[in-house]
């Protein structure tokens, strides 16, 4: 009896916890606010109705790594990717959405509002949502702003890292500072928050500069979004944001979503990647490789290198955590979410190579203390109250 008595106490601190937290995943609405796989594989011809080998994301695996909500990042550079402009790419890459969405009536669906996203998630369907990266798409006009919502845009990133006549990115407020005529929001900027706000489009203000972030606050009447963003004090580049802003977002009652690529997650992987593209190449070079530089052979091997080294500094996944944890203590669990970026980035922490891998962060943040409610918060349901607060 004693025995059995032990052998079930060791059973019970072993794998119940492990099944506890599965659950806690599973029943978890898990929301992740930002995906690049439409402008990088599916614009391409790659069919994610079925499992794939390239990239990180499709249907069966979004499945298996227990997402509920997606948010579709439509997303063209500097440089529109049509003759006819950035307007265009929008509504191709939207269209290619929605093939998607018709050729997969029983597994997903495109919600347009709050009731549409709850319904998709009763019907235990994969909700997708369509949010428009960089306010160039709108070309600087408010009416095509109105279009992108009616064809189902129901978020805006004010910019990408170009900024546009009405607002300023945070590449440019940083790297290209003594060059700007002027920082943050025009008034036709203002105008553009003010008209997403009375149409229902969240203010998305990931990659915007700090002054258009703070102007935008101080414009916008309904909480705001990052949708991809990490956390400044841990690692200090350009895209993430300091720990003012988080104290500024949460009194606007905003989310911030954790950006899960390794150079804005580590320290480290920033600095040995500035390293490698810059001074210490042609020093690393010279001193390992005795053929001729800018040959192709150099290339092939360098680029070998490259991976090899910065594969040594990859993030664990308790980094990543790191940056939940900081703006869970800084402000509290209601202002932080996922904004993976998954299929928009190069490098990911070691364990969450694809969309199979968000249970690894329930599992850590559960390692770490945080109660069902609060990982309840975190995975979706802060960016649920979001969506609930701008959506008509
Ligand atoms: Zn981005």
């Amino acid at each position: 009896m004693r025995t059995i008595f032990f052998l079930f106490a060791v059973l019970t601190a072993t794998f119940l916890p492990a099944q506890s937290v599965k659950k806690i995943h599973r029943k978890a609405v898990l929301v992740d606010t930002h995906n690049d796989v439409l402008s990088s594989g599916v614009l391409d011809g790659i069919d994610i109705s079925k499992r794939v080998k390239e990239g990180h994301s499709d249907l069966d695996r979004w499945k298996e790594g227990g997402v509920d909500v997606q948010f579709f990042s439509v997303w063209t550079g500097d440089k529109p990717r049509n003759k006819e402009g950035f307007f265009q790419d929008a509504k191709q890459e939207i269209d290619s959405l929605n093939i998607l969405v018709l050729k997969n009536p029983f597994r997903m669906t495109l919600a347009r509002n709050y009731q549409e996203v709850k319904k998709g998630l009763r019907q235990n369907k994969f909700v997708a949502l369509i949010g428009v990266e960089g306010g160039h798409m709108i070309e600087n006009d408010l009416g095509k702003l109105e279009e992108l919502y009616k064809m189902d845009m129901r978020y805006l990133t004010l910019t990408w890292n170009n900024s546009t006549s009405w607002a300023t990115s945070a590449m440019d407020e940083t790297l290209h500072a003594d060059s700007l005529k002027q920082k943050g929001l025009t008034e036709f900027g203002k105008q553009v928050v003010r008209k997403m706000n009375e149409l229902g489009i969240i203010v998305d203000l990931s990659h915007t500069g700090e002054q258009t972030f703070y102007d935008a606050l101080a414009v916008t009447s309904k909480p705001v979004l990052l949708s991809h963003s990490s956390v400044w004090s841990i690692c200090p580049v350009f895209r993430n944001v300091k720990d003012d802003q988080i104290k500024a977002l949460a009194k606007n009652g905003g989310v911030i979503c954790i950006n899960f690529y390794s150079g804005f997650i580590s320290k480290e992987y920033d600095q040995r990647s500035t390293y490698l593209n810059g001074s210490g190449k042609r020093i690393i070079q010279d001193s390992l490789f005795s053929i001729l530089h800018d040959s192709v052979a150099m290339k092939t091997q360098w680029q070998q290198y490259y991976d090899a080294e910065m594969n040594k500094v990859r993030p664990s996944i308790g980094q990543l955590v790191d940056h939940i944890d900081h703006i869970a203590t800084l402000v509290g669990d209601d202002y932080v979410g996922i904004g993976s970026d998954y299929d928009g980035v190069g490098s990911l922490p070691v364990g969450l190579e694809d969309v199979t891998t968000y249970p690894k962060i329930t599992e850590e943040l559960f390692r770490r203390g945080y109660s069902k409610k609060s990982i309840n918060k975190i995975l979706g349901g802060n960016v649920l109250r979001v969506m609930k607060a701008n959506f008509r």
